[in-house]
């Protein structure tokens, strides 16, 4: 008979560009592997439905973020397991209905989460609902090595990996081989499967189509030392004694809108292009030849993905501090906090140490895993075909649960 279509949820938070980057990578694959299959939606339940602290996640991150001090407090002081599990608790029975209410306006019959505080919630809601057998429930986690232990819960059918250091993690904590699958971090398709010529690129985003080009960013709000490095960069990418330029410049800002105007009304001596929040970064990456960026997960998967030696020049406390070591110990980049340092380096491949920035290149090339968003939606695919329609199965909106609290 004729198939119903089934609904994935993906559970994100606008929390840096990453998580949702990875929420719309998840999605383009299944449309592109299974079109009309599948209905996927990506929301932030918890902005949507819950009260502080929960909507407000965005907003708290941001700030903490910025005091980097009161991160590193946040993330390792929410640790250990008895506590976020109490705390996580407690938030949910008090937003249990509103959360509730959220997933299940969906009928969803896939969950996939691809954030660290959102497995624990709607895994509750799910028993609470007796839907745990069901709903296919995954995990995609998008650090790729230190990552905090709130992305794993026994409970989920599937905790994808994006490197074995994580898949060891979770096994450690208490995670069976069989709910772990290690495939890479999920890249937006049009990385993935995108042919780009960088020379048409060029021509596209008006670049100069021989100098050797430096794309520099700072994650989706655009964080780290971009502006001071912006200006080493500025000039040493100018040869001193004929004033000629070694190479040109990328800046791409993201969300931080202060940093794209200073940068805006600087005196540039080579070419330079400021950019706001841009939402093809596959043609940009595709454009240059290296890239300097804080530790951020998706920007390092993407720039693999194109061959990018990559210089990490700053890293979120916490989460994205293994990502050094997963770049620095596998040849694909090195980690530089000084922007003069960062300035000096790069006129260096752009100049006499071209083969070093070649060898870098095909380091990156081989860490790449462009299919990995592939391999995720394929097995989920599996898990829910094993479950069969839940087309009978009526969700309700008042769980015994819900009624008690
Ligand atoms: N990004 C983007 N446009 C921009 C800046 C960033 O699409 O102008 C994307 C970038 O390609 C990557 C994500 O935002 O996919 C940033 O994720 P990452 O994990 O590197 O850092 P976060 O911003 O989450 O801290």
């Amino acid at each position: 008979g004729a198939e119903r279509t089934k609904n994935v949820l993906i559970l994100m938070s606008d929390t840096g560009g990453g998580h949702r980057a990875s929420a719309e990578a998840i999605r383009d694959a299944f449309k592109l592997e299974f079109g009309d299959e599948y209905r996927v939606i990506v929301k932030d339940v918890w902005k949507e439905y819950t009260g502080w602290p929960l909507n407000d996640m965005e907003r708290q991150y941001k700030f903490m973020v910025k005091h980097v001090q009161l991160w590193k407090v946040a993330f390792h002081s929410t640790s250990p397991k008895w506590i976020h599990s109490c705390y996580l608790a407690a938030i949910a029975a008090y937003y249990a209905k509103e959360v509730e209410a959220g997933l299940m306006e969906y009928k969803p019959d896939i969950i996939i989460s691809v954030h660290p505080l959102m497995q624990h919630i709607p895994l509750w809601v799910l028993k609470w609902q007796g839907l745990q057998k069901k709903v296919v429930f995954a995990t995609v986690i998008t650090d790729l090595n230190s990552c905090h232990p709130t992305w794993f819960h026994p409970g989920v059918n599937r905790c994808y990996c994006p490197s074995k250091e994580v898949a060891k993690r979770a096994a450690l904590d208490g995670l069976e081989e069989s709910q772990i699958r290690v495939f890479g971090l999920p890249v937006r398709p049009s990385f993935a499967r995108a042919v780009l010529s960088k020379d048409e690129l060029r021509e596209e985003l008006g670049m100069d189509p021989d100098l050797p080009a430096v794309l520099l960013m700072g994650g989706g709000e655009g964080m780290g030392p971009v502006g001071k490095t912006a200006k080493a960069l500025g000039e040493s990418l100018q040869d001193k004694e004929t004033g000629k330029p070694i190479g040109q410049l990328v800046i791409i800002c993201g969300r931080n809108k202060i940093l794209k105007s200073t940068l805006e009304s600087e005196d540039w001596k080579i070419l330079v292009k400021v950019r706001g929040f841009e939402t093809q970064m596959e043609k940009w990456m595709g454009a240059c030849d290296c890239i300097i960026t804080k530790a951020g997960p998706g920007t390092i998967a993407e720039a693999l993905i194109r061959g990018l030696p990559i210089i990490l020049n700053d890293y979120i406390p916490g989460q994205e501090k293994g990502n050094v070591p997963y770049v620095v110990e596998n040849g694909a980049g090195i980690f530089i906090r000084s922007p003069k340092e960062t300035a000096r380096i790069v006129t260096e491949w752009f100049s006499t140490k071209k083969d070093e920035l070649k060898t870098m290149s095909e380091n990156a090339l081989k860490l790449a895993q462009p299919d990995a968003v592939f391999d995720i939606v394929r097995d989920v695919h599996d898990l829910a075909e094993q479950r069969g329609p839940l087309a009978n199965v009526p969700y309700k909106l008042t769980s015994s649960f819900t009624s008690i609290i």
